[in-house]
């Protein structure tokens, strides 16, 4: 089938395009870009006024199945990640069963080709059970597709352990992904460890539990040179140690949530929000700061949700016993275009890097780039359009934003996976 994009504003860093062009598109993949290009049948849409760019990848949420299809399922999620805008994401192991072996790895693969509306690479466990005590089954998984490793939702806790695991993953060539948390510094913190822990009366989350480990990683990814990726960084501090990393050419990179850039600790109320207990903790303004430059200097590779969606039971309780983290598939390419891409602080550029480039190269996956031979991942986004974050509108079953309310610029209308469209005028094809 073909299916040619007209008049649409192009824009991939990866060639150098970013001017008015047409796109042909024939058996999923890209066969021409140019002007005034035509098919003989096929279908045709005028996408005049609307930008397109390389298929975006968020490559840290949570799918919840199996275990968890209460909080999310694959097609539920999936059908938000296309709502969002995204043509592929990267699933965290922390089901139920836990992704910790080739058949669970087979499992969530074959459900996203069965039901799911995005590519979705997964990433298996790093420790059987998640308990950081016995290595999963990496080469197996490998074997069978898992994209890279990680413990996300626990930190490893013992050095020798994580300097094994990246022992494997460097011999696999697979990035191992860090959620970095000391657990014997963190205990049952629940917001960030200082004036929040203080003014809220709860137990606090220091900014050292999590550097602590990027420190320690950072070391181990030298002594192993396995690629190490630090997940959702929060801190000042921790993005110093990366950039400190980085200009020593270790292979060390890193990514944000839109939550920790745009929400601090501040944000947490009398009303004690629950969708805004999230792991790590929203940090101060300074470190939202600091985040903010890291993103726009390029020391942060990549933008992610950690999509975390739980039920409104769940989370409809005191704050110390709902459990961690918010969704975020549907909002976060418009929280990034308003307040950074918009206001004029991030070009789309770097954007795209950040959402689509870099998270593929991080993740070792096919390369998408808008020129002739490569795969039809393609983002449709209308840059102009101003709407209201609302959780009725949300694909995702769940609800937990922190945003809702937030009046926002900018959204996906279309997307397409391999030539075929899975949001077409900002509805999911089904
Ligand atoms: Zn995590």
């Amino acid at each position: 089938m073909a299916l040619l994009l007209k008049n649409a504003h192009v824009i991939d860093p990866q060639v150098g395009l970013n001017k008015v062009a047409d796109i042909v598109v024939r058996d999923g993949k890209i066969v021409e870009v140019g002007e005034n290009l035509s098919i003989e049948k096929g279908v045709e849409k005028d996408l005049a006024g609307k930008i397109v760019v390389p298929g975006l990848v968020d490559m840290h949420v949570h799918l919840r199945e199996p275990g968890f299809e209460q909080k999310e399922d694959i097609a539920s999620g999936t059908r938000a990640a296309a709502h969002g805008g995204f043509t592929a994401v990267c699933c965290m192991p922390n089901t139920k069963p836990v992704t910790d072996n080739a058949t669970a790895v087979e499992f969530i693969q074959a459900r996203a080709n069965a039901v799911g509306k995005c590519r979705v690479h997964v990433a298996g466990a790093c420790s059987q059970g998640l308990k950081g005590e016995t290595l999963s089954e990496m080469g197996d998984m490998v074997a069978h597709g898992a994209v890279a490793f990680t413990d996300d939702g626990r930190g490893v806790q013992d050095a020798g352990m994580m300097r094994r695991v990246m022992d494997y993953g460097s011999m696999f060539d697979r990035v191992v992904m860090s959620h970095c948390q000391d657990e014997g510094l963190v205990g049952d913190g629940q917001v960030n460890e200082g004036i929040a822990s203080t003014r809220l009366g709860m137990l606090g989350w220091p900014a050292e539990g999590e550097e602590l480990q990027i420190a320690r990683d950072i070391a181990l990814c030298r002594l192993t040179g396995c690629p190490l990726h630090i997940q959702h960084i929060t801190t000042a501090r921790g993005l110093k140690l990366v950039r400190a990393a980085k200009e020593e050419g270790l292979p060390v990179t890193c990514e944000v949530t839109p939550h920790h850039l745009f929400l601090n600790e501040w944000a947490i109320g009398d009303d004690y929000n629950t969708f805004l207990k999230v792991n790590p903790p929203l940090r101060t303004p300074e470190d939202c700061n600091a985040l903010i430059d890291g993103v726009i200097d390029g020391t942060i590779d990549a933008i992610v949700t950690d999509h975390a969606p739980h039920t409104a039971w769940e989370k409809n309780c005191e704050f110390e016993i709902a459990p961690f983290g918010m969704i975020g598939l549907e909002t976060s390419l418009a929280l990034i275009i308003t307040n950074l891409v918009d206001p004029g602080h991030l070009s789309w550029e770097r954007a795209i890097e950040l959402m689509s480039v870099k998270p593929r190269e991080i993740l070792r996956v096919e390369r998408v780039a808008i020129e002739p031979g490569c795969t039809a991942d393609l983002t449709v986004v209308d840059p102009e359009v101003e709407w209201t974050v609302d959780a009725a509108d949300f694909f995702s079953k769940a609800t937990n934003s922190g945003f809702i309310g937030e009046e926002l610029k900018g959204r996906a209308t279309d997307v397409f996976v391999g030539g075929y469209a899975t949001l077409e005028d900002g509805a999911i094809v089904e």
